[in-house]
């Protein structure tokens, strides 16, 4: 019986470690770096982070840089995630498309703040995974599917808005096409191991126009044939 008090005890200790790591994260990564909208930090406060990564690297989840997930690919900076996000103007009527699903942390991050999230991955694997561990978080307004983000995802078009989180050379014209009128997509432009420019595009009067926000490195965006 004692046995099993101490190792509840240290399971309480270790769940609120990563708490505290993650209102730290939130605080000094993202709050301190000029990220405001309360709806985004609360949902960084919220997703369990820690939980979307491999096990091995747990102890690092919250650490402030990007970290391997398998297959060559990443999960991206917590800053990163926060001012995407924060970018798109999220609110709680949207539907939100986004490109690379990787971990699921982004997707999650979405989903605490959007009425549905459609997230699109190239490599299997990694797809089903996330889809797995996004289930097990209760995320029930997440759709994951396996496939070449190029296309989007033409049967639940339009979208309020398109996150994509791997860098093409040109933004697909097949997302632009599916953006809905005000809509807002974010971005990685650029060439693989250049440094890429953060795009913010809005679509007004049918017309899609863009503007830099920021250089940033990203992993390249596949092509199904490419693979
Ligand atoms: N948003 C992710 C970041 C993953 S990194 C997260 O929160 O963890 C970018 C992801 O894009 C990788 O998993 C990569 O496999 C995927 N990717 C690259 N090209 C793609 C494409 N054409 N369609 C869908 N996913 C793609």
């Amino acid at each position: 019986m004692k046995i099993i008090w101490i190792l509840l005890f240290l399971i309480v200790c270790q769940t609120d470690q990563y708490k505290f790591q993650r209102e730290n994260m939130v605080e000094t990564q993202i709050a301190q770096r000029g990220i405001k909208d309360k709806l985004v930090l609360d949902a960084m406060r919220k997703v369990p982070r820690h939980l979307l990564v491999p096990e091995k690297i747990r102890p690092y989840a919250y650490d402030d840089m990007p970290l391997p997930i398998g297959d060559g690919q990443t999960i991206s900076q917590p800053y990163i995630v926060a001012l995407m996000t924060e970018l798109i103007k999220p609110n709680k009527d949207m539907k939100v498309l986004e490109i690379g699903t990787g971990s699921g942390y982004q997707a999650a991050v979405l989903a605490e703040i959007v009425k549905e999230v459609y997230t699109i991955e190239i490599f299997e694997s990694l797809g089903i995974r996330a889809q797995r561990d996004l289930k097990a978080l209760g995320y029930d307004n997440i759709q994951v599917r396996v496939g070449d983000g190029y296309k989007g995802w033409p049967e639940e078009a339009p979208f309020d808005a398109i996150i994509v989180t791997a860098a093409p050379e040109e933004i697909p014209q097949p997302l632009i096409d599916q953006l809905a009128e005000g809509g807002r997509m974010i971005i990685p432009v650029g060439d693989e191991g250049k440094v890429q420019q953060l795009v913010l595009g809005e679509k007004i009067k049918g017309k899609f126009r863009t503007r830099f926000i920021s250089s940033v490195r990203f992993v390249p965006f596949l092509r199904d044939f490419e693979r």
